[in-house]
């Protein structure tokens, strides 16, 4: 048993001061106020000890895609580690079914394991006219049947575009099967966005990219997925791909225990500018920005976790409804009900940050894995 003083930590009581957290066994065994002293006390110093991130939507990092198999797999999670992500769904953009189910039978060990939350499959059932980067080659209708032979390879999540045939269909056989349905790359209407919630939707995938931008006449699904208290809107708050007044706009409508933040990055997040590649597409990243390298639509992110935060913060967005949607939020989305706060009997996943809201330190079910002259380098 290990008990870690901290000068702030954010809990589900807020933002408090001089906390001691004491560890038993990868588990948090009590959160109490003071500053303890005595021989199993670590003293973690000026620092603001908030909940592992979780990102439910993160293609790779530090080069390694989640799609090119297990050892690439734990690499992309360990990159994302260091920036404080504890728990991730590995998103597999879209591919052929065959490959795609090859795919989820790969990594599935991996989710077993618990070095992935899950897995998040990212197509190929989307609509073309919003599909951004994903391969128009790769996109079909919905295939209810293939499905359900690779939802249970540890699938936890499932994007699709509803208004395409056998879509709704499709989000009630994923919802039956306990794993979340999300809209996304979809030019569905208010009205069949509100049908699509009905049939089982509860996440919005990366709202307003790649979907109907919302007009005062035809609202699209970015209203319905915004209304709706029962679903779970992912924001990029990397400052590209949303204007930081609407992410801002939106964390106040919906109220972050609505929001998660997501980073959507891929493999190239972590390495310079230049070409990559992103499900068989080139990218140029430029600035840190990924485009298509035809410049026709933006390719996911080179954004982490700890970077989102820091951006929303900076958004004006009060610190600790960021934390909330960064860690919270999407842990009880996917059902992670063993993580997401700093609180008693929940997994020991912190994430220690100096007065900048750099990671210094981070703490996977109990175990330090990062040391703070390491992520001071990667952050
Ligand atoms: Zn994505």
């Amino acid at each position: 048993m290990t008990t870690y003083a901290c000068a702030h930590a954010v809990t589900p009581e807020g933002l408090v001061d001089d906390v001691a957290i004491e560890v038993d066994d990868g588990i948090i065994s009590s959160v109490t106020r003071g500053l303890p002293v005595g021989p199993d006390v670590v003293d973690l110093g000026d620092v603001t000890v908030v909940p592992g991130f979780v990102d439910m939507h993160v293609h790779g990092g530090g080069s390694y895609s989640f799609s090119e198999g297990p050892q690439a797999a734990t690499r992309a999670a360990a990159f994302h580690l260091q920036h404080g992500t504890t728990s991730l769904l590995a998103s597999l953009a879209s591919a052929s079914l065959d490959d795609l189910a090859e795919q989820t039978v790969q990594l599935r060990p991996l989710v077993d394991a618990g070095v992935l939350a899950g897995l998040h499959l990212e197509g190929p059932f989307l609509n073309e006219c919003r599909r951004g980067a994903h391969n128009p080659v790769l996109l079909m209708d919905p295939d209810v049947d293939w499905l359900l032979s690779v939802l249970g390879n540890g699938v936890k999540m499932v994007t699709l575009a509803p208004e395409l045939e056998g879509g709704l269909d499709s989000i009630r056989a994923i919802t039956a099967a306990g794993v979340v349905a999300a809209l996304g790359h979809s030019d569905a209407t208010y009205e069949q966005a509100v049908e699509a919630i009905e049939a089982g939707v509860r996440v919005g995938t990366h709202l307003f990219n790649g979907m109907r931008p919302p007009h005062h006449r035809e609202p699209g699904a970015v209203l319905a997925l915004m209304r709706d208290p029962r679903v779970t809107v992912e924001l990029i708050s990397d400052g590209v791909h949303l204007h930081r007044a609407l992410l801002a706009s939106v964390l106040l409508a919906a109220g972050p225990s609505r929001v998660a933040l997501i980073t959507d990055a891929i493999s190239a997040t972590g390495m310079p500018d230049g070409l990559h590649e992103l499900a068989g597409s080139q990218v140029r990243v430029t600035d840190g920005v990924a485009e298509l390298a035809d410049g026709s639509s933006l390719a996911g992110s080179t954004l982490t976790m700890d970077d989102a935060l820091r951006n929303t913060v900076n958004a004006d967005v009060p610190f600790v409804d960021a934390v909330v949607a960064a860690s919270t939020t999407p842990a009880r989305t996917l059902g992670l009900h063993d993580r997401g706060s700093i609180a008693a009997g929940l997994r020991a996943d912190l994430v220690a940050l100096d007065p900048e809201f750099r990671v210094r330190a981070v703490m996977q079910a109990g175990t330090l894995v990062t040391n703070p002259s390491e992520a001071q380098v990667n952050s």
